[in-house]
């Protein structure tokens, strides 16, 4: 076993006890930087989901009747002891993912923002909210937030961590209780995750873990759940909401992307190199928002090239458990085929490798190089296809609004991002994007970070929104309550309908007029 330092006997076995599975059925994971096997971990069956389901939705209606207020005090803990244990998730994270130390930090601190958001605004989000009645006098109206009872989590492993907390937090703070389905080769870090909010307070078994194959496990949670918030690839994502649909219960979907990025001609161009950097290849580029395309005016291609190759080739790539390495290695087999296939791909079809464009067996298994490409077409894999590694290809262009065109010539609409010295420009060429997220003058990170902004993707990059309000009234159903102080809706015993009707007729007329309704 290649073990990083903190995952010690003793944390394997209490993460142990956070899965629900009944066999003595298990699989191994991966240490990603040596190949050599990291965690022994149960495998859950379809029973167990079942299992989870019930004690899930047990716990839920004792959670549910607490007030936010006791809901939150939870919260307020598992932020505390997530800042303080940081050191050993960042350990499992990139035991888990083959991610810098850097890149693990800045994964863990979305939870850490989306907890402290939600601490700040649950209460007010979810308080009852007075509506205006159909007849003011007679009829008090509520609109309650309900919590959808279980919600299932399906989450990818680029983001194990981030992406499995951020979205379960909301779900728990609404009232649900959750299902969880990591990925199978990155569950320490939810597994370590769902422990700390044990340690927090949170009551027994209103969080489930369940590890296990995508199709048949994760299938499981979507056949039981009551709503169902998804990350991964474009087509799991179709797939699971088609499910949905059939159940009748509301999903989101974060999805793939195949982010564009436009300099404009008045961009600081060192500047905006050293930035897009961080934009292209933070994670090894294995980030739903990664930029994957860049348009460069044709005035200055050959000057942003040159210099953007130069601060890729300054970026830092090793192995190991320090502070050292800028970016990390992909995470699998898959993940590393993908990626060679598209730049063998583009390179036989005639693109230019500027820099990069092979895989780093003396540094571990699964490392590539961070890559830039020119001359790619069409024909080519990594022209429209998600790449979701350390590959980035520069295009020229002519004008603005060939930049645009070609920036919105794709099915998916995750981010987008614009560099220029002018911000209203920048904003106002931000605005033409069909992205659910552009960035100013940056990569991801700004849009990413800003909790209080809802988050997600247009197109074949998903439904819905993590983030903001929506990201925790996804996780509600609204009930509104009309409460009859006095029965104005049908004509006293005395009065005929025809009368009725002409008094109801005036009233509308009058209610209208003086915009009372
Ligand atoms: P994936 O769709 O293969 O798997 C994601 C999760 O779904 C895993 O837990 C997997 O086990 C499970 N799964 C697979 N098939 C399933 C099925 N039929 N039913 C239910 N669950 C199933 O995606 P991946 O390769 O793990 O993740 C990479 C993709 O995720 C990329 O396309 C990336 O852009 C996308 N992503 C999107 C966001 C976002 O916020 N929009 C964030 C991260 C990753």
């Amino acid at each position: 076993m290649s073990r990083p330092p903190a995952l010690t006997d003793t944390l394997l076995d209490t993460l142990h006890t956070r899965v629900c599975a009944s066999t003595s059925d298990t699989y191994t994971s991966t240490e990603v930087f040596t190949g050599g096997d990291l965690a022994v971990l149960p495998s859950s069956t379809v029973t167990d989901v079942h299992t989870a389901y019930e004690r899930a939705a047990r716990a839920q209606q004792e959670w549910a009747a607490r007030p936010v207020e006791d809901r939150l005090a939870v919260f307020h803990r598992f932020h505390a002891l997530l800042i303080r244990d940081r050191e050993i998730l960042i350990d499992l994270l990139q035991a888990e993912t083959g991610k810098s130390r850097r890149d693990a930090f800045e994964e863990l601190c979305e939870p850490a923002l989306v907890t402290s958001y939600y601490l700040r605004t649950a209460r007010k989000l979810l308080r009852p909210k007075k509506r205006a009645g159909l007849l003011p006098a007679a009829i008090k109206l509520t609109e309650l937030r309900q919590p959808k009872g279980v919600v299932g989590i399906i989450s990818p492993w680029n983001y194990p961590f981030a992406l499995a907390l951020g979205d379960l937090i909301p779900a728990l703070i609404a009232g649900n209780g959750v299902v969880v389905k990591p990925d199978s080769q990155t569950a320490l870090s939810p597994l370590f995750g769902a422990d700390l909010l044990y340690r927090a307070g949170l009551p027994e078994d209103l969080l489930q873990v369940v590890l296990g194959d995508g199709p048949t496990i994760g299938g499981a949670v979507v056949d039981t759940c009551d709503y169902i918030g998804f990350t991964g690839s474009t087509s799991t994502g179709a797939l699971i909401g088609a499910r949905a649909g059939e159940r009748l219960i509301g999903c989101s979907l974060e999805l793939g992307g195949k982010n564009p990025m436009i300099v404009l001609d008045d961009a600081d161009v060192a500047v905006t190199a050293r930035s897009a950097v961080r934009g292209c290849f933070a994670n090894a580029g294995q980030l739903c928002l990664s930029l994957e395309r860049i348009y460069v005016p044709d005035a200055i291609f050959d000057r942003f090239a040159d210099a953007f190759v130069a601060e890729a080739g300054r970026l830092r790539q090793e192995a190991g458990y320090s502070y050292s390495a800028d970016i990390g290695s992909l995470t699998s087999q898959r993940a590393l085929k993908t990626v060679s296939e598209h730049v063998d791909d583009a390179r036989a079809k005639g693109a230019t490798v500027l820099t990069g464009g092979r895989p780093r067996p003396d540094l571990g298994p699964y490392f590539y190089e961070p890559t830039v490409l020119t001359d790619v077409t069409p024909d080519m894999l990594c022209h429209a296809s998600e790449t979701f590694g350390p590959v980035v290809t520069l295009y020229p262009y002519a004008t603005e609004a060939e930049a645009v065109s070609l920036a919105n010539d794709t099915d998916y609409g995750l981010n987008a991002s614009v560099y220029g010295r002018d911000l209203v420009r920048a904003s106002q060429v931000a605005a033409r994007l069909r992205t659910g997220t552009v960035n100013v003058n940056d990569g991801y990170a700004s849009a990413f970070g800003s909790t209080d902004a809802p988050m997600g993707g247009m197109g074949a990059s998903g439904l819905g929104r993590r983030h903001g309000a929506e990201g925790l009234l996804r996780y509600t159903e609204v009930q509104s309550v009309a409460a009859q102080k006095v029965d104005m809706l049908n004509p006293p015993k005395w009065m005929p309908h025809g009368a009725y009707s002409r008094f109801m007729a005036a009233s509308l007329r009058l209610m209208k007029k003086t915009r009372l309704r």
